[in-house]
């Protein structure tokens, strides 16, 4: 059976043996502890959710 986790965006299941995308989100707060969470999306809803972002 292969491994899978639930994706951020629509909830199913991403087997990890195919193509799929992880994200590290930090949230950098400057008066409390910083903020670390990761996230698995399946390479579409990765694509619809991060489509047309801008780098800095
Ligand atoms: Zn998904």
């Amino acid at each position: 059976m292969t491994e899978s986790l639930s994706c951020g965006v629509c909830g199913r299941s991403v087997p990890l043996d195919e193509d799929h995308v992880t994200v590290s989100v930090e949230a950098i707060r400057i008066r409390d502890r910083d903020n670390r969470d990761e996230y698995v999306l399946h390479w579409r809803c990765a694509e619809s959710a991060f489509g047309g972002w801008l780098k800095p």
